[in-house]
Formats: C-alpha cells, structure tokens, sequence
C-alpha cells in the first residue's frame, strides 16, 4: 500500500521513538488515550500495551481497514474520520475522564489541530505530538525570539508546554524534508490566573496584536481600529514601551493590555469580530 503523501503519511520506522513517544504519556493505565492518524500502528502497538483503551482516529480507508484486522475489537478502536471533525468532549464524557492524546501529525494540519486541541482543553488532560521542528520551535518559543508570535500565544495560554526530542527524516518512510519534533502539552488554562473573563476576546485581540510582524504593536492596534489616544494610554497603563512589537510580551503582558482595553473602554474601540478567520503564523 504506498502512502498518500498529500495525507502527510510520513510513518514512523524508528521503533524506539514510538516508544519514547508512548511512554512521554506517562502513566495511561486505566485511561483512554486518543491518537491523531495512527498510520500502520507505529504507536498504536505501544498504546495498546499500556492504555486501557485507544481511541485511533485515521481518515485512510486502507489504513483503518488494516489496522482493524491488527487490532480487533478489544482495547483499540478504529473510528474512520477526519480528526477535525472528532468529538473531544463527547469522548471525554464516554470516558468518564480527562482524555491524553498523542500523534505523529500528519503535517497539512497542524495548524487548525492544535487550534482544536486549545478549544477542546476542558476535555484533555495532556498531549503528546509530535510536529515539524520548526513548528515546535513555535510553539514553545519564550517571548522575545524569533520564534514567538500567535501560534506560541494560543498553545501556551491553554497550558505549559515543554520539546522532549528531535528526530531526523530517516526515522520515517518515506522521509519528509525536514526534521521532526516531539513536545509536550498539558492543559491547564491561564486565563483565570490572567484575568482574563472573555478567553475568546482575548485570542480576538492576541490575533489583532501580532498581525502584521514589522509593525509595532501599537500600528497593530491602531490598524485594527483602536483610537490611538486610547492605545497610547493603554500601552502606558500597562507599562510596555510605545515602540514594543507584540514578539517582546509576554503572555502576562499581553493579557494587562487586554484587561486594560476592557475596565477602560473607548466608544471607539472596535468589535475584534472573527475568531476563526485563519490560522495563527
Ligand atoms: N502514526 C503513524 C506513524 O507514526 O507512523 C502515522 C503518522 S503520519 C505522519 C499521519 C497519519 O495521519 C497518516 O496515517 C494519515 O493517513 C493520517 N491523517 C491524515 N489526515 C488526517 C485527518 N484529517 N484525520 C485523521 N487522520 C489523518
């Protein structure tokens, strides 16, 4: 069966990096773990020797028919879909717990994923994925590198994330160009901690911040249609230097220039509409 390459199956031949990416799960006895595009079983097979159930969730016909004949009905169940279109919460209340997920991602959407990860968090308790390098790199950058901009907001508001290892195009068939990332994500939203009372406000505005990387965060803003009277107050009620970019904050950041718009509201604000209108770079 040649793989698809527009399902992004690279798969996975390093035998230790599966179970490296099993055992990064922690201890799943007595859980049931969802995975993200099991493949031909790579991780599935160490899944199955440690969760008490796996829920595979492959969009390939041919895949979930043969990893159906592997693994029949018992601990690992084969749901045929699109994982976009999977029910974390519904899941989550069938399994009585908070959900661990784990997967190679096939990489065309890693992007819309991880944004249904973060919307999904009330069901999960921690993820294991594994992403192309510099996506991690993304994802887990601190505030001020090149690396932080929308995507590492919206990941790390929902919870602390930490890369566990590298691994190179050989350790996949066939080899993808560029070299691969595992990380770690547990789910324990910050917005409470932050102030935050409108979490989906508050992505409004993180989108609207980091908009366009040249400019200051303050043109975002203005650009965005906040009044500039109202930015420049704003900005310095929350202490960030006028000509500061969005890179440079930090989330705590981020969130006292969110607050500050709210307890001070502008008649001329704007409606930060459209949350979901594209994915964040
Ligand atoms: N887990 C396997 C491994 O590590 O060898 C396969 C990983 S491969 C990078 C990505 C897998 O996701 C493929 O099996 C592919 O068919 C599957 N896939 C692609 N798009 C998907 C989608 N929208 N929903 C569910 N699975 C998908």
């Amino acid at each position: 069966m040649p793989s698809k390459p527009k399902l992004g199956q690279n798969l996975l031949i390093d035998h230790q990096a599966a179970e490296r990416i099993a055992a990064a799960l922690g201890d799943v006895a007595g859980r049931t773990v969802v995975e993200i595009g099991p493949g031909r079983g790579a991780i599935t097979g160490e899944l199955a020797a440690r969760a008490s159930h796996v829920l595979a969730v492959e969009l390939d016909s041919e895949f979930a028919a043969a990893l159906r004949r592997r693994f029949p009905a018992g601990r690992v169940t084969i749901l045929e879909q699109d994982v976009l279109r999977f029910d974390f919460a519904a899941a989550r209340a069938r399994a009585g717990m908070k959900l661990r997920v784990v997967g190679n991602l096939p990489y065309y959407i890693t992007s819309p994923l991880l944004l249904k990860l973060a919307a999904s968090h009330a069901a999960l308790d921690l993820a294991v994925l594994m992403v192309q390098q510099e996506v991690a790199a993304r994802v887990t950058a601190a505030p001020g590198s090149r690396d932080y901009g929308l995507l590492t907001v919206t990941v790390q508001i929902h919870g602390p994330v930490e890369p566990l290892f590298t691994l190179p195009p050989s350790a996949f068939s066939p080899p993808p160009q560029v070299r691969s990332t595992v990380f770690r994500w547990r789910f324990a939203p910050r917005f409470a901690e932050l102030g935050i009372a409108d979490p989906a406000g508050f992505l409004r505005f993180a989108r609207r911040a980091f908009a366009h990387k040249r400019k200051t965060l303050a043109n975002n803003l203005r650009a965005a249609g906040f009044a500039p009277p109202a930015v420049t107050a704003a900005l310095a009620q929350a202490g960030i230097h006028p000509q500061s970019r969005a890179e440079a904050l930090p989330l705590e950041t981020l969130a006292r220039l969110w607050n500050g718009f709210q307890s001070a509201p502008h008649a001329d604000n704007p409606q930060l509409i459209g949350a979901q209108e594209g994915e964040p770079s």
